[in-house]
């Protein structure tokens, strides 16, 4: 199934529930499993900083949000974390943080060299940086930067994204890709306001951008901001289409697989929603280092919950899958 225009993007979003699970969705899980022998992927993951000087009007992490606590991991302590992640299995890491502008920029060199060194395939989002910062990140041992354009609606990503603006964020993620980094990016899908040709839009900009990863997630309205006003969660079947149509145009990139259900309280370890995400062709868990204190005030959203390596397994299980660590 060949998927290159916006008509036949619209045409899977707006096609009835039963109709796209029983057409689509089985076609994108065979498209990743005869391109990806059929395997989960895991990597660890560590919020090490959730201090942020923006104020994205859908973030539980925004500077005006003073609903949590904030903390900053210190490089050191990133490194005993990666090495429980490495004794563990797991070879792939994914560090995450605010715009932290008190987090020294050779501390995160540090952290990543050590980390590198230690053999791990290293995702980064830290935010916008300027060009050669970028340069000397992929220098230290980055593979694959993680730098969503959120919505490719500029109006909507001025408005949501006051702390910079689209043409800003457009200009990084070209200079994350002259870097020689992998370009992790996407949508979020289902925020109030936003339309089905919006997320065509979306789609079409992440095929373009050529990305490694999709970390795509459905708006979840968070305690403290704005836009939690303005509008309930984005819809879960919307969320599972935009997955599949995904997988059906990129092959081999990854996509998260951990996505929430019905149930928000469970998170995004939620097995039903993981479950149908692994359905819809997504292929990618995280296991969460970050000590439980602070990985609850790690709140882009809220219950962010995530589970282990032994909730990893059990899913792959129920899909009939493998897991590549
Ligand atoms: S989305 Fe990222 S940059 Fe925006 S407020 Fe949240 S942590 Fe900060």
């Amino acid at each position: 199934m060949n998927i290159t225009t916006k008509e036949q993007i619209l045409d899977i979003l707006q096609m009835p529930k039963e109709v796209y699970r029983q057409g689509i969705m089985p076609k994108a899980r065979q498209v990743y499993a005869e391109n990806n022998n059929n395997a989960v992927r895991v990597a660890a993951m560590l919020g090490y900083s959730n201090v942020c000087k923006n104020q994205c009007l859908y973030c539980g992490m925004r500077a005006g949000n003073t609903q949590i606590e904030r903390y900053r991991i210190e490089a050191k302590e990133i490194i005993a974390l990666g090495k429980n992640a490495w004794e563990l299995g797991l070879r792939r890491i994914f560090l995450i943080s605010g715009e932290d502008p008190l987090y020294r920029f050779e501390e995160i060199l540090a952290f990543v060299s050590a980390l590198n060194e230690m053999g791990f395939f290293i995702s980064l989002a830290a935010g916008e940086y300027h060009r050669q910062q970028y340069e000397e990140l992929k220098a230290a041992g980055v593979d694959e930067y993680v730098m969503k354009f959120e919505m490719s609606n500029e109006a909507g990503f001025n408005r949501l994204n006051p702390s910079t603006n689209f043409k800003k964020r457009m200009q990084a993620i070209e200079e994350v890709k002259q870097s020689g980094m992998h370009l992790a990016s996407g949508n979020i899908v289902g925020y109030p306001g936003q339309s089905l040709n919006d997320i065509a839009e979306d789609i079409l900009l992440m095929k373009k951008l050529n990305i490694s990863w999709a970390p795509v997630i459905p708006y979840f309205p968070a305690a403290g901001t704005p836009l939690a006003k303005e509008g309930a969660r984005g819809d879960l079947t919307t969320n599972l289409k935009e997955i599949s149509i995904l997988r059906l145009m990129m092959p081999a990139i990854n996509i998260t697989a951990a996505q929430p259900g019905e149930d928000m309280k469970k998170g995004l370890s939620d097995v039903e929603g993981n479950f149908n995400a692994l359905k819809a062709g997504a292929n990618l868990f995280f296991v969460d280092m970050l000590p439980a204190a602070m990985a609850k005030n790690f709140s882009v959203i809220d219950d962010r919950l995530m589970q282990g390596l032994e909730h990893v397994y059990k899913l792959a299980e129920m899909a009939e899958m493998q897991v590549k660590l």
